[in-house]
């Protein structure tokens, strides 16, 4: 796919990181020597290669030439923590890890990666991407910002590696071999490796461009803030962009400001984010022009898109917003919204491409044909992995009868269109009612003082669990969670009616900007237990 858009857009710009421009040709000479360089390290078919690199132009070259030498990239958050990361490259099995050169990310990385035995740390330095002048006054002003990496004992600096070997060896690649480990299930327990196949990101690719349109005679541009190690990025920016020849505009991670900055700078058509990241951009946009109305679309996944923000973030910014929805097993797209028909408020979109949705009885497994009764969402399609990593048992539980068990509830209408209802797992018991938090937290972002809200179970004597909400409050504005909680009341039947809404100066979020519960989850069993 990658060489197909080198042949035909070779001068085309591939990436734009803060100004540093590389073209699609330039890529693909990395690409190259990079593919030598880690088969000089001994990249072969299968061999695992951990990635735990912020969004610099490194990632895409050291992602295209693992798979061009056959290796599976298992993907990294370089801001886990020991524990998590000793974790991933033990399960995945990793033999070689490339991180940058940030010194708290490149310790962590080179103490764990010595402790578990992994034989090459490749150091990229993030200065030598930028452009020559930031990239001069990076290296002077923030030299501590910068590690040393040691020379010998497996260390090998990105510039190295791109000389180490000569042309690569060719490799023949099956369409379902595995491409990426993807580790998910971080907020339940220990992660899981997501396997995901060549024929899987192709296949999402191809559903992107039948999706969103693309390959015209004006290139896109597609901005990238959302870090390329998880696989919403992964899909919608780097396969998407290398199946259209588009320029990625990468930015080394999300900074509001400097989003802002590249929006003005760069004007790009098409561009996926996180709905926290939709309503900061909403906010700001009140205060300052933010103009994206020559965009193709945005498109918002990875959580639920409240109405308020989506039609906040159109008002103020003229652009397109629609949401899709979607799962690490999934590649992850499973439904999106039009770009360009009417979209439906709340739902999360048709089916994608080549996708076929059923909603199943989560208790007996059985298809629910009537239209519009909740049950658990379940997905067949090209993007749907062939299962966990070494957990055949936690693989059987997903895969039923060659659809994916998603562990969301939802429903589709007459048209098609599916609405998730909440997680299975997220799910209120109150008194033996099911109470989802989702009807909640939307109610909540009804009023004009709320700029981000989240509800739970918390811990109850009489009922089990009880639903309490958390609110952040817009800048400027004064609201108290006992007017928040009235204001609920003709909204919510009694039972959901949260017990008490909790003002927050910020709400906890995982590392790709998703409001999180479990920590929530855990400050209410310490509360509860602690009386
Ligand atoms: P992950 O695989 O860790 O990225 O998380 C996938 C989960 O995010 C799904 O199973 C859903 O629970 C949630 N999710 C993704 N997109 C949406 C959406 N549009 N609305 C509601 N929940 C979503």
């Amino acid at each position: 796919m990658f060489e197909e858009s080198v042949a035909k857009h070779g001068g085309w710009t591939a990436i734009d990181f803060l100004g540093a421009t590389t073209s699609y040709q330039a890529l693909a000479e990395s690409v190259e020597r990079a593919t030598a360089g880690l088969q000089s390290l001994g990249v072969t078919t299968g061999t695992r290669v951990a990635l735990s690199l912020p969004n610099t132009p490194h990632y895409p070259v050291l992602f295209l030439a693992t798979l061009k030498a056959g290796g599976v990239v298992v993907n990294v958050n370089p801001l886990y923590v020991e524990r998590e990361l000793r974790h991933l490259l033990v399960d995945s099995g990793a033999e070689i890890i490339a991180t940058c050169d940030l010194p708290e990310v490149h310790r962590r990385v080179s103490a764990v990666a010595a402790e578990v035995g992994l034989r090459h740390v490749i150091t990229c330095p993030i200065a030598s991407a930028l452009p020559f002048g930031k990239s001069l006054a990076y290296r002077l002003l923030r030299r501590r910002d910068i590690a040393e990496a040691p020379r010998g004992d497996g260390h090998v600096a990105y510039a190295r590696l791109l000389v180490r070997g000569r042309a690569p060896m060719p490799v023949a690649v099956s369409p379902d071999a595995v491409a990426v480990l993807q580790y998910t299930g971080g907020t339940t327990g220990r992660p899981k490796a997501a396997m995901l196949s060549h024929a899987n990101l192709v296949a999402q690719a191809d559903a992107m461009v039948v999706h969103v349109g693309g390959e015209k005679e004006v290139q896109e541009r597609v901005l990238g803030v959302l870090p390329l190690f998880h696989v919403f990025a992964l899909t919608t920016v780097l396969s998407f962009a290398l199946r259209v020849g588009a320029k990625m505009i990468l930015l080394p991670r999300y900074d509001l400001k400097q989003t802002l900055k590249a929006i003005a700078r760069t004007r790009p058509t098409f561009f996926p984010a996180v709905p926290t990241i939709f309503n900061a951009i909403a906010e700001a946009a009140g205060r300052q022009v933010v103009d994206l109305g020559n965009i193709r679309a945005c498109i918002s996944g990875g959580a639920p898109l409240p109405s308020e923000v989506r039609e906040a973030f159109e008002r103020q910014t003229r652009g397109r917003l629609v949401e899709g929805y979607g799962l690490s097993e999934a590649s992850p797209i499973v439904t999106c919204n039009p770009i360009d028909g009417p979209d439906k408020s709340a739902s999360a979109g048709r089916p994608f491409p080549g996708t076929t949705i059923e909603i199943r009885d989560p208790e007996a497994p059985s298809i629910l044909r009537d239209i519009g009764i909740p049950g658990e969402i379940c997905a067949r399609g090209p993007q749907v992995m062939s299962g966990y990593w070494n957990k055949p048992t936690d693989t059987q539980q997903v895969l039923f009868e060659g659809a994916l068990r998603t562990g969301d509830i939802g429903y589709l209408d007459e048209e098609g269109f599916l609405f998730i209802v909440d997680r299975i797992k997220d799910i209120i018991l109150c008194g033996g009612y099911n109470v989802y938090p989702r009807m909640i937290e939307e109610a909540l972002y009804e009023h004009p003082a709320v700029a981000e809200a989240v509800a739970i179970g918390v811990p109850d004597p009489y009922r089990g669990q009880s639903p309490k909400a958390f609110v952040t409050v817009k800048p400027g504005e004064e609201v108290t969670g006992a007017a928040l909680r009235d204001f609920l009341r003709d909204k919510l039947s009694k039972i959901e009616l949260p017990r008490e809404v909790e003002i927050r100066e910020s709400l906890p979020k995982t590392l790709i900007g998703k409001l999180s519960k479990k920590e929530l989850v855990e400050e209410e069993a310490q509360r509860a237990a602690g009386k």
